[in-house]
């Protein structure tokens, strides 16, 4: 697949939308990006996933076992699913849970990443897989989990790198079907709302 034809079932979806949107981050841009739009078709979800899953394994740097696909939920779960679908092998996740009592600035619990019903063995060696990469906390997270159960990662796949190729996971390769590096500007330098438009939020 071409980056414009990814590009194409990202837009076909309304996994990606144009207009004048402002951001959680009250950030204006010209782009809204939502994956679970694309995930939410089957078959293509499992098109997108094979095609990154191959790139992979074209790649030869993943070794030659993988024993299981494993990713961070919610996000990661459909696109594990799929990439574990391309590999053949079976498909577990992580899951948020409290962690402890620690709370954030505002007062909200903060979680964490556990294994709550899937056991990680001993020598296995697993693929990490997520829909979106932005600062990879969870795919680090995820990582951290397996190599703490004494299981290895082979690789990291991701749909989408919005990083602009600046995270890294150390020497474990990761491999995505396409960056795309959000534009974003302070409301106050906004071009969009320069030329008189209103921003609106997406999802509404
Ligand atoms: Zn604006």
């Amino acid at each position: 697949m071409t980056e414009k034809q990814v590009l194409k079932q990202f837009e076909e979806t309304g996994a990606l939308l144009s207009g004048h949107f402002e951001l959680r981050s009250k950030l204006h841009s010209d782009r809204y990006f939502q994956c679970a739009n694309v995930l939410r078709y089957p078959r293509i979800a499992e098109k997108l996933c094979r095609e990154v899953t191959a790139r992979a394994v074209k790649s030869g740097k993943l070794g030659k076992r993988i024993d299981g696909v494993i990713s961070p939920a919610v996000g990661g779960i459909l696109v594990g699913h799929e990439v574990a679908r391309a590999l053949n092998v079976k498909c577990v996740f992580a899951e948020k849970v409290q962690d402890g009592d620690r709370k954030d600035a505002t007062g909200k619990p903060l979680t964490k990443l556990a294994m709550r019903r899937f056991a990680l063995k001993k020598g296995e060696r697993y693929v990490v897989a997520e829909d979106v990469v932005t600062k990879g906390g969870r795919v680090q997270e995820t990582i951290d989990l397996v190599k703490a159960a004494g299981a290895k990662v082979a690789g990291v796949v991701v749909l989408v790198d919005r990083s602009a190729g600046k995270v890294k996971f150390g020497r474990i390769p990761m491999f995505s079907l396409m960056q795309m590096t959000p534009v974003t500007w302070e409301p106050s330098e906004c071009p969009l709302c320069r030329a008189g438009g209103k921003p609106c939020h997406p999802g509404s």
